[in-house]
Parts: structure tokens; sequence; C-alpha cells
């Protein structure tokens, strides 16, 4: 075949090939290019520069050819800048220091986004290392060249990574429905860096509600920080606390009986923290023969569910008599747990009722809690924050531009 040809097939703008060496029983094929002409830029800072100090080559790794893994070699060009010295040209096609061509990387990229590292570095003989870092290079590329969505509704929240990393602090945009940044730890600390690390003054300005855990030093960071924002214990965060009542009663219940009952309680907890109207009737007899033996489980699990309802009121007299009502009911109950739950929602009243006061969209927090567990998951090499945060943040652009595809189909 020709230099034109092969040229052609490579097709890298600007470049032509002047040398090609097929290995057969290899199964390579390795292309020799150099530029056509034209000018030339540094890669310190974007400026032409015409001051050529070397010449030399360097080889990366392209797109296969048919059955072929091919490699290209580059004749690239040392500039001697006005501003920044001796520097390497730049070059479209060659994005980082790491011996793989833009389209390469961008290959590897887009399959990490549906399958795991892993997999993905035994579809292209690679190390899974490599493969976690040409997506995170990938991932990066994307995020530079894309729109940083305003910040008006936040969310807060925390992920438990496990033992020996703990918890991340999660802050996530309501609006665009992703996450935009996380922090080791849940202190209050933890929230400043992000106010003051993220965001200007002007910035901060501008954020009207975050929705959030009932924890102490989030409050605290956000009422230094966000002088005009709304603190909202959404619906998700305290129901996550009477899932816990829920489950703390069970497991006294466990403990404190013997024999049938605890055969009957095991394996329970799934069932006992979904939703009635979420469960199948196979499902939905076994809670109801478990309530049966034991009406403090029952009651626990009625509570939990008739909490629910605090959310369908959208006039905080309505809600606070709602709430009232329900903290009657716990009366001569003796469920420890959920009187702890009502004292805590009491003494986080206002928050609960800002639900009536500003509009944030509900779900949104759970939804993003969800994908960044669905992450970890499926995959590893998340010691790096900002990997698990760009995946994450691709992971719910996607998602929106999928069914923003869908609607307009
Ligand atoms: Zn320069």
């Amino acid at each position: 075949m020709r230099n034109n040809d092969w040229s052609r097939i490579l097709g890298w703008r600007g470049y032509r090939v002047y040398r090609s060496e097929i290995d057969e029983q290899a199964k390579t094929l390795k292309l020799w290019v150099r530029r056509k002409g034209g000018e030339f830029f540094c890669c310190g800072c974007g400026r032409t520069v015409s001051e050529i100090a070397e010449v030399y080559e360097r080889e990366v790794r392209d797109l296969p050819c048919f059955d072929y893994r091919t490699t290209v070699a580059v004749e690239l060009y040392r500039l001697r800048c006005p501003d920044c010295g001796v520097k390497t040209e730049k070059v479209p096609q060659l994005p980082s220091k790491a011996p793989f061509s833009k389209r390469f990387e961008d290959a590897v990229g887009e399959a990490c986004e549906s399958a795991a590292a892993r997999r993905v570095a035994k579809q292209f003989g690679l190390a899974a290392s490599t493969v976690r870092s040409i997506d995170l290079r990938y991932l990066e590329r994307w995020a530079a060249n894309r729109r940083k969505p305003v910040l008006t509704q936040m969310g807060v929240d925390e992920i438990h990574l496990g033992k020996k990393q703990k918890f991340i602090t999660v802050v996530s945009n309501l609006d665009s429905a992703e996450p935009a940044w996380f922090g080791r730890e849940r202190k209050k600390e933890t929230l400043d860096e992000f106010f003051q690390g993220e965001l200007t003054a002007r910035q901060r300005m501008r954020i009207t509600a975050a929705c959030v855990d009932m924890w102490e030093p989030y409050r605290l960071s956000l009422e230094q920080w966000a002088p005009n924002c709304r603190i909202v214990y959404d619906k998700f965060h305290v129901m996550q606390h009477a899932n816990q009542a829920v489950d703390e009663v069970r497991r006294a219940e466990f403990f404190r009986k013997g024999g049938a009952i605890r055969g009957l309680v095991k394996g329970k907890r799934w069932l006992l923290l979904s939703r009635w109207m979420n469960l199948s009737s196979p499902k939905r007899q076994e809670l109801t023969e478990l309530f049966a033996m034991n009406r403090k489980i029952f009651k626990a699990y009625l509570l939990k569910e008739s909490l629910d309802r605090l959310w369908t009121y959208r006039y905080e007299g309505a809600m606070v008599n709602y709430l009232h009502r329900w903290i009657e009911q716990l009366r001569w109950q003796r469920l420890k747990p959920f009187q702890k739950l009502a004292e805590m929602l009491v003494r986080h009243l206002d928050g609960i009722l800002n639900y009536c006061r500003t509009k944030v969209p509900l779900g949104i927090v759970e939804a993003i809690n969800g994908n960044i567990k669905s992450l970890l998951r499926r995959g590893r090499g998340y010691q790096n924050l900002r990997y698990l945060l760009l995946k994450a943040q691709r992971m719910a652009a996607t998602r929106t531009e999928f069914v923003a595809f869908r609607k307009a189909a």
C-alpha cells in the first residue's frame, strides 16, 4: 500500500504517513508520520513559535486497524518559546504524556461508561490501573469543556465508603441533579472547605436552599457561609432516620424473643425498610405473618409508613398538625427509637417546615446518593475522590442527555 493511502486511512489531520510496517505474525501495524507543514504551537502557553530546538520521535497506540494493533510513531518538535523556554509543540492527537492517541483514550473512556475498568482492561489488553488513568484524563477533558452549572439549591449528604475511608461529604446541585463536590469526613470543616475553596462570596450569596440531614456540623457551616440559604430537612433524610428506628426495633425484638420469632424476624430487614406500596403480594404476606407474631414491629412499621405522608401537606399548619397527631400515637407504645426520633423532629421542626416555604425538588439527593453507591459497588480505584466525582457527574450528565434524546424522539 502506498503511503498516501495510509495517510488517508489513518486520518490524522495535518500529518502524512512516510513509512509503514506490517507484522503478520504479531498482528501489528506501525505507521510513521510527520507534519505536512503549518505553524507550531507551544504546549505551555499555546502561542505560535517558529524557532525549533530539536526534532524527536514518540510512539503512541492508536485505534486498531481491523485485526492489527496499531502504533503511530510521530515526529515531534521541541520549540524554543520566548515565554516558556524549550517546550514540546502542542499536538491535538496527543492529549497527554501517556503513550496513547486521543481517539484511543476516548474509546477507552467511552467503554468505561458502561463497564467496570477491569473488563475494559481485558478488552483493550491494558492493565486496569492504566485504564483508570485513561478514564480519568478522558473525564477531565470532558469536564474542562463544559459549562459549570450554577448552584442555587444544594444538597449535602454523607456517604459511608467503608471501614478504612469512613465518610465522605457529598455536595450536590439540585438544579442540574449532579454531585458538585466531594470532601473527606463529615465535619463542619469539611463543608467549610467547600464554601471557601469552591465558591466566591457572590456565589455563596446565590444559594437559596440546602437539603441536608439533621446533622449539626452541616447546619453550622451553612449558617456561617451561606446567609441566604434556607435549610430544609427533607423527606429523604428524615425517612432515613425513620428506617433506622424501625431497624432498631427489629433488632431489639430479635434479641429479646427466642425461638420461633427469631426465625421470622431474621432476614426481614430489607422488607421492613421497603414501602408497602412497593412490595409484591407474597412479600406483603410475609410481612403480615411477621406482624401477626410481633405487635411492636408492626407498630414500628406503621409509624414509619405514616410519617411518609407528612410531605403530602404543603401548608405549614397542616404539616404541624399531622406531625402532632403522629407523635400522639407514640404514647404508651414504649418504642424508644421512635420517641428519640420524635424528639429529633421537634427540635428540627423549623427546617422540616421549610419544605412548605421553599420549593425544592424531591428525590434528587436520593438519586445522586444511589448513583454514587452503585458506582462504588461496581468498581474500584475510587480512593481518588476526584475520579469518583467526575464519574458520578458524567453519569448524571449522560442520563439527562439520554432522557432529552428520548423526549426529542
Ligand atoms: Zn510558551
